[in-house]
């Protein structure tokens, strides 16, 4: 293209938009469309590829290459140079094809005759939808000007292929998100939910690629920006300087908003035709795609303010505010790159399901949402891009897959999945009143573990006889300021009450690690779970223990009280711990506020030191509660929040119920209550094998505790100690599989 740059490709938009105005079948509007590229850019071949599938490209149409290898012609991702292009998201120009590196030809094409080649993707806010290619027979060098109107085409091909401008006939024609598409990420929260999507940051559609008047876009877009860069001012005026995370996010949205670049970037994709709502996606999508290939998690989050920042600048320009409107479709599935606890909870009980593109297993959003007992999968790359709201969506918690647009198979093996799951819940609901009997004649004790208000509705439909553990924190998580004394007292009264008399054992705050108050500056420590954190924190600061120590005092009333301190690794730190609730009362005694008519005061056992602590540790501590979630990380010392290391261990391993069994048997000596509290005991089989272990008291979400009574009802427990003894002595690393086999036995 001899002109400049901007009119060059202004004259080919204005052109490209005439063609698509015609009225036409979708695959006719992609052959004039290849033919018009290729007349106005003066190359021999124009081409446009699109996925067929996630991994397959499809020659869809071509001006210049052989016409009956339309439809015919299939790449892989990553293959020859048209799959390079889709798989880098970038674009390929070069004068001698046959010399670059990935190479391949298409013989049915007939494309050997061709040297210069020019490839760009075609993708939309990351999403890779196809490749747009020019290629000629001389040995000609693409220019830059050619490249970047190239790109400026392949821009509104994505618009339009979102708009669905090509559906009508071919099956790699279908617009991109009619799609069933299948994510793979990993369990946050077992469970099953069908439903339609909820976007937490629902897209904006762009329904016109084109500017009508250059002028009048880049005068919107001056305005956006500083309606956009306004905004950013006030929120970073109200963060104040409290929060050094969100403040640093905001400057940092501050410089991309006050950036000449991204505002030159943008004005520069006007003058060659495009809208100010597309020019914004355009730099949006490149930054999505840069996103994709940097390793750097600092440039990637800057990356993702960028992202961020770019769609509130797109509501802007649509006028749709930030509310957008759109209505909680009937059993919603809420999707969100990641969410805050608060968020989550502000949607209170009304979402069916969650998936997140980011998060981790011990992030806040997943306590809260195993808290809620809401299905979760987190890890689902691309689920963002890929949703769109009302969208149908099956999510399975248990194996960490979501089914997007699901086909009509999948639906209805997942509706028998759950028609299964639904029953068994009905079996469960018949023993919810009777004991969790073993057949030759223990009894376990099951209670539940809460943190939320909300979960004290449980406590009866469940058949729970208590809440052996109170997560605390909780509370303190989910608010942007600390709680004050009286607030405290008065919830946990409320849970007291709705307890009606079943005891519950609250655990004091247990912060730290991954959990990080909002409220209080983050510290940088190398390893944070082994840092400082739970009782560490409450005995350098008792400020806070004492505040809530007092308030557990006051919802007593009167009443009986349990407490029990999180993460004691030494005898003296439960002894300094107990001194300051004994402190308290007496404080409380003299202030004239009634004591609790009966005080225990337990351990959390979560390092294995505290298990081979001295005789009287024992003798003193009321109760002890094994944390398993990280007594088990500590044991293996594999990270309970890394997922390569996670599974690694099975807790069903030989050393681990070794272990579990010492610690009965040192309790059993000094006839110290024993309770088990981590996730592992709501897994029906993991709860069988701590039971023939010799524990007699087991504390789980609700929804574990009917699985876990059915099959306790029905092991003997003597039997299936035999068993792991059994495997143990024959040299099993795991006992999972002989237990198995012998349950599937009986
Ligand atoms: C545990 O560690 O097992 C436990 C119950 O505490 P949390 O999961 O809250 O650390
Ligand atoms: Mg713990």
């Amino acid at each position: 293209m001899a002109q400049n740059s901007d009119s060059g490709s202004r004259k080919l938009l204005g052109r490209l938009r005439e063609t698509l105005a015609e009225a036409a079948e979708g695959q006719e509007r992609l052959n004039r469309i290849v033919s018009l590229i290729a007349t106005e850019m003066g190359t021999n071949v124009c081409s446009v590829y699109l996925f067929r599938d996630a991994d397959t490209l499809e020659l869809c149409a071509t001006e210049g290459l052989k016409a009956e290898s339309v439809h015919k012609t299939r790449m892989r991702l990553g293959e020859g140079l048209v799959g390079r292009v889709a798989l880098r998201s970038r674009p390929v120009n070069t004068a001698d094809a046959p010399a670059e590196p990935g190479f391949r030809f298409m013989p049915e094409t007939g494309e050997e005759i061709y040297s210069a080649f020019m490839g760009v993707p075609i993708q939309r806010l990351g999403e890779r939808l196809g490749v747009l290619v020019v290629q000629d027979k001389s040995a000609r060098a693409y220019s830059e000007d050619d490249l970047y109107a190239l790109e400026v085409v392949a821009m509104v091909l994505a618009e339009m292929t979102e708009l669905g401008a090509f559906t009508g006939e071919g099956a790699a024609l279908a617009a991109p998100h009619k799609r069933a598409v299948m994510l793979r990420g990993v369990t946050g929260q077992e469970g099953a939910a069908e439903g339609h999507v909820f976007l937490h940051e629902p897209r904006v559609i762009v329904t016109n690629p084109f500017a009508d008047d250059a002028e009048t876009e880049r005068a919107r877009l001056r305005e956006a920006v500083d309606a956009l860069r306004v905004s950013v001012d006030e929120m970073l005026s109200t963060a104040g300087s409290g929060d050094k995370d969100q403040t640093q996010v905001l400057e940092a949205y501050r410089m991309f908003a006050n950036s000449k670049g991204w505002l030159r970037r943008m004005e520069q994709d006007i003058e060659s035709g495009l809208s100010a709502e597309a020019a914004v996606e355009k730099e949006q999508s490149n930054a999505r795609a840069r996103m994709e290939q940097v390793g750097d998690a600092y440039l990637r989050e800057r990356l993702a303010d960028l992202d961020d920042l770019s769609n509130r600048l797109l509501r802007l320009l649509t006028g749709q505010g930030t509310d957008t409107g759109a209505e909680m479709p009937e059993n919603p599935i809420l999707i969100a790159r990641n969410i805050g606890p608060g968020e989550l909870l502000s949607y209170e009980r009304t979402l069916s399901g969650i998936v997140l593109e980011e998060g981790s297993v011990g992030s806040h959003a997943a306590v809260v949402a195993r808290a809620l007992a809401i299905p979760l999968v987190i890890n689902a790359k691309r689920i963002t891009t890929e949703a769109l709201n009302g969208d149908p969506i099956l999510v399975d918690g248990d194996q960490g897959i979501v089914h997007l647009r699901p086909e009509e198979s999948i639906q209805s093996a997942f509706r028998d999945k759950m028609a299964m799951q639904a029953k068994a819940q009905q079996r469960y609901a018949s023993i919810r009143r009777v004991p969790a009997t073993t057949v030759e004649g223990p009894t376990i004790a099951l209670h539940m573990n809460a943190g939320l208000m909300a979960d004290l509705p449980s406590l009866a439909g469940s058949g729970a006889e208590g809440v052996g553990l109170f997560r605390t924190e909780l509370q303190f998580l989910v608010r942007n300021q600390m709680p004050k004394r009286g607030e405290l007292a008065a919830l946990y009264s409320r849970i007291l009450d709705a307890a009606q008399g079943k005891r519950v054992a609250f655990r004091t705050l247990d912060i730290g690690s991954d959990k990080v108050l909002p409220f209080m500056n983050p510290l940088d420590e190398p390893n944070p779970a082994l840092g400082w954190r739970a009782v560490r924190v409450g005995l350098d600061k008792p400020g806070v223990l004492g505040m809530q120590l007092q308030a557990l005092i006051r919802a007593a009333h009167g009443r009986p009280l349990t407490v029990m301190f999180p993460f004691i690794a030494q005898f003296e730190e439960f002894l300094a711990a107990r001194d300051h609730l004994y402190h308290q009362m007496e404080r409380e005694r003299k202030l004239g506020h009634p004591l609790p008519s009966k005080l225990d005061v337990g351990a959390m056992l979560e390092t294995p030191s505290l298990a081979f602590a001295p005789r009287l540790f024992f003798e003193e501590a009321d109760f002890i509660s094994i944390g398993g979630n990280d007594l088990k990380q500590f044991f293996f010392a594999a990270d309970r929040e890394n997922e390569r290391v996670r599974r690694r261990y099975d807790t069903l391993n030989t050393s681990f119920l070794t272990f579990i069994e010492q610690i009965v048997q040192r309790c059993a000596e000094t006839r110290t209550p024993l309770s088990f509290c981590g996730e592992d005991a709501g897994r029906p089989v993991e709860a069988a094998c701590f039971a023939a272990m010799g524990l007699r008291t087991l504390s789980m979400r609700p929804a574990s505790i009917g699985p876990v009574k059915h099959l306790l009802r029905r092991t003997h427990l003597a039997k299936l100690r035999e068993v792991i003894h059994a495997a143990r002595d024959t040299g099993h690393q795991s006992v999972r599989e002989p237990v198995m086999d012998w349950m599937r036995n009986q």
